[in-house]
This record gives C-alpha cells, sequence and structure tokens, in this order.
C-alpha cells in the first residue's frame, strides 16, 4: 500500500513556525478511529479490554484519549504507574506487566490497585514479602522452543528472559491459591510485530488450552487472559497491514471451539497492544540540513537516532515521504542520516527518493509507537517535542522540547550550569 503522510507540506510548514524541527506530530483522529475499531473487533467478548502499553508512547495527552476510547494502560515500571496514575487510569485499569521487578514497583502497583501480571515464579514469594499478595493476579506465561506459524518461525520464546515455563504456571497457581489468590489471569507474549492476522488466534488456541488445563489441575478461577502485545504495522508499502477484524475473528473462533464446551465461556480477553495502537498515528518530521556527495550520496537531517532508534539498533525500515515531492519520480539513491557520532545513525540506506534540496521537509513513517519513547541523550542530543494534530485540524503541543537545561538538571547539586 502507498504510504501517504498526514500532513501536507503547508501544514508542516505551518507547524513549523510554532515546533521548530525535529518533532513528532500524533494524528488524533486516526488514533481514535483505530482504537474504536480495536474495540468493535471484540465487542463478541463482554469482559473485553485492550491495556495500551505505556512504554510504545509515554505521553499523558496519549494516555487520556485511550482513556476516553475505554482503553487502560499497561505499565511496566514505577514511572509508568505514576503517569497512568496522573490520568486517572488506576485500579483494574492498569495491567502491571513488568519483569526483574524492583520493590517498590510491586508496592506502587498494589497501592493504585493494578492487576499484576506476574513475570516468574520465584516473584511470588518476593510479592508476598514486599507487598502481599493481591485476590486477582496473573501469570505470563512463556511455552519455551520456536513460535511458528505456517512454519514460519516468527519468534523464539525459549531464548526468552520472560515468563514460566508450563510446569511452574501449574504450580505457581496452587502456590499463589495457598497464599490467598482467588481469581486469576494468564498472560503470554510470544511473537513481536507479527503482520499475520494468525498471531492472536494462534496465542489465543496455546493460552485457551492451557487455560483449561490449569483449571482442572488446580481448580483456581480464571476470569481473563491477556493476549499481550505484538500485533504489528505495515512499516514496509509492499507489506499488506493487519485487518484488526478479522484478527478479533479468529480469537473469537478459538474461544467458542476451546473455551465455551470447557464451561469458561465468560473469560474476558485482554490485550496489551503497543504498536498496533499508535505507530501508524505518528510521525517524525524533519528538515533537511545538508547535503553531502562522497563515496555515497548523503542528505543530512535535524533529527538523528536519539529520536527515532529502530533504523539504528534493529536496522528497521521506515518510509520516508519528501514533503511537496509525493508524486516526483523516486531516481535518486540516498543516505539518510543524523548527526550522531555513530555510523549506524542513519534514517535510510541506500533509499530511491526523489531528488532532495536543503530545506526540505521530510516525514519519517510509522514513529507513533516505539520512537519517541526509545530517544536519548547520546552526543548531547535533546529529546525533541511532540505535538498532537487534532481532530478539527489546529496543533497542541503535548511535550515541549528539551532545552540544555533539562539535558544538565541532573547536576543541579553541583552549582557549575
Ligand atoms: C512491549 C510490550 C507490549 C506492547 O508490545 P507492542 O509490540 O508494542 O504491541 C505489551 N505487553 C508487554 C508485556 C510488553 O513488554
Amino acid at each position: 500500500m502507498k504510504k501517504i503522510p498526514f500532513i501536507t507540506k503547508e501544514q508542516a510548514e505551518e507547524l513549523k513556525k510554532q515546533y521548530p524541527t525535529p518533532f513528532h506530530l500524533y494524528d488524533e483522529k486516526a488514533i481514535r478511529e483505530n482504537a474504536r475499531k480495536v474495540k468493535e473487533a471484540f465487542s463478541w467478548n463482554k469482559g473485553f479490554k485492550e491495556y495500551f502499553a505505556v512504554k510504545a508512547t509515554p505521553n499523558p495527552t496519549i494516555l487520556q484519549i485511550l482513556k476516553e476510547e475505554g482503553c487502560g494502560t499497561d505499565c511496566s515500571s514505577y514511572t509508568e504507574l505514576l503517569m497512568s496514575e496522573a490520568v486517572g487510569i488506576t485500579g483494574s485499569d492498569i495491567m502491571f506487566s513488568s519483569n526483574v521487578t524492583p520493590g517498590e514497583d510491586f508496592v506502587l502497583a498494589r497501592k493504585l490497585g493494578a492487576t499484576i501480571n506476574l513475570d516468574d515464579f520465584t516473584h511470588i514469594d518476593f510479592l508476598e514479602k514486599v507487598a502481599g499478595i493481591p485476590e486477582t493476579i496473573s501469570c505470563r506465561y512463556n511455552p519455551g522452543g520456536l513460535f511458528q506459524i505456517n512454519n514460519d518461525i516468527m519468534d523464539t520464546p525459549g531464548e526468552a528472559k520472560y515468563g514460566f515455563t508450563r510446569e511452574q504456571l501449574t504450580q505457581g497457581f496452587k502456590k499463589l491459591m495457598e497464599k490467598g489468590a482467588k481469581h486469576f489471569g494468564i498472560h503470554a507474549f510470544l511473537a513481536s510485530n507479527t503482520v499475520a492476522n494468525e498471531y492472536y488466534p494462534k496465542l489465543a488456541r496455546i493460552l485457551f488450552q492451557t487455560a483449561v488445563e490449569l483449571k482442572k489441575e488446580t481448580g483456581a478461577d480464571i476470569t481473563f487472559i491477556n493476549l499481550s502485545g505484538g500485533v504489528g504495522i505495515a512499516y514496509t508499502p509492499d507489506k499488506e497491514p493487519n485487518d484488526i477484524m478479522a484478527i478479533g475473528a479468529g480469537v473469537k473462533e478459538a474461544f467458542e471451539e476451546i473455551l465455551v464446551p470447557a464451561g469458561m465461556g465468560d473469560i474476558a480477553i485482554f490485550t496489551e497492544m503497543g504498536r498496533f495502537m499508535l505507530a501508524p498515528y505518528g510521525c517524525l518530521v524533519t528538515t533537511v540540513l545538508h547535503e553531502k556527495h562522497t563515496y555515497k550520496e548523503y542528505i543530512g537531517v535535524d533529527a538523528c537516532a536519539a529520536n527515532l532508534m529502530r533504523p539504528a539498533i534493529y536496522g528497521a525500515y521506515h518510509h520516508i515521504t519528501v514533503l511537496g515531492k509525493e508524486n516526483a519520480p523516486c531516481d535518486h539513491k540516498y543516505d539518510v542520516t543524523g548527526g550522531l557520532c555513530e555510523n549506524n545513525d542513519k534514517f535510510a540506506i541506500d533509499r530511491m527518493l526523489p531528488k532532495i534540496d536543503i530545506g526540505d521537509i521530510l516525514v519519517i513513517h510509522d514513529t507513533g509507537a516505539h520512537g519517541f519513547s526509545m530517544g536519548y541523550n547520546y552526543n548531547g542530543k535533546l529529546r525533541s517535542a511532540e505535538v498532537l494534530l487534532k481532530e478539527d485540524g489546529t496543533s497542541q503541543l503535548i511535550r515541549r522540547a528539551e532545552t540544555p537545561k533539562d539535558y544538565f538538571a541532573t547536576f543541579d547539586f553541583m552549582n557549575i550550569f
């Protein structure tokens, strides 16, 4: 599918007057429409809830929008819990899916009434010691081995640090019941960025079957199954995007085949999507500063890997549009680079694009999730602003850009800056 930015050159030029580039821009209308579609896809399940993975786009305004669309939050750290609380998402509207969890994080999660999703069998004793065992609790399952769909290896759970083994789930449920837990959930995250409508249904089958077994083995009251994240998006134009309606229908089929006949038809389905909820509805807007002609043709922009590190760390593809040249022929081959003193600071390598001139504005697509949030301060680069394109076409600053003062803030005890 041809990738079209959600802003025009004229809009970008207007925005640039208020917010210097680079900045991350989010499309409120599209975020809301997608969230509604997710809800509709799972409307067959009475207890369905999407717990947005805060780490994907940790911004209170974004969380507020999703809250208005009926979402909760999936938190994995102390500060993510605080952000969720700040926008009024508390109690069972928070899923706390952490790993290698510090004691104070469990204490805060318990204080907020969040549903805790334990990553490990040994966390049962740890949680009891630091914060007590709640009545409702979830355990994360890792079946090990390879996760395959139609012989394609999607991911390697056996190499992943997360979750209980199958045997530990049984022992864990029994142990938690002895310690007073009454209601249970099961969670698993077996593959990341899956662009295949079969992922959730296949995962659901594994979890549903496991739930039936666990109920038989332990008598536990299983009230929800959490399919977690991992539903991907089409970063490249040649990929067919996931169809959330087909995904919801696939999970329903598994539900009716496995859970309903086992008398477990009132189980709630939860999801913890991050990427699918936000990635396509954000972009990084950046201006061309330099062009360089050496052994290759380079375009240097004012954003760098500190604003979006997926290309640098995973070699991830992010589509690029040169605004105002949407229909020009892609007859120039460029490396599009940022200014870090790191040769992996390249948004694109050998990318065919229209002829680019200094001052052109580029849109780097699909940065709405795991974009800004992975940012860092290497080379003293400052984090950018985040801007919301609202439904009425106006814009709102939802995070200001960092200033040198922010960068130096942790030296505030030294009085030299
Ligand atoms: C990262 C993460 C998610 C979200 O993953 P996406 O790929 O962004 O959907 C959900 N749950 C847990 C536990 C995670 O670590």
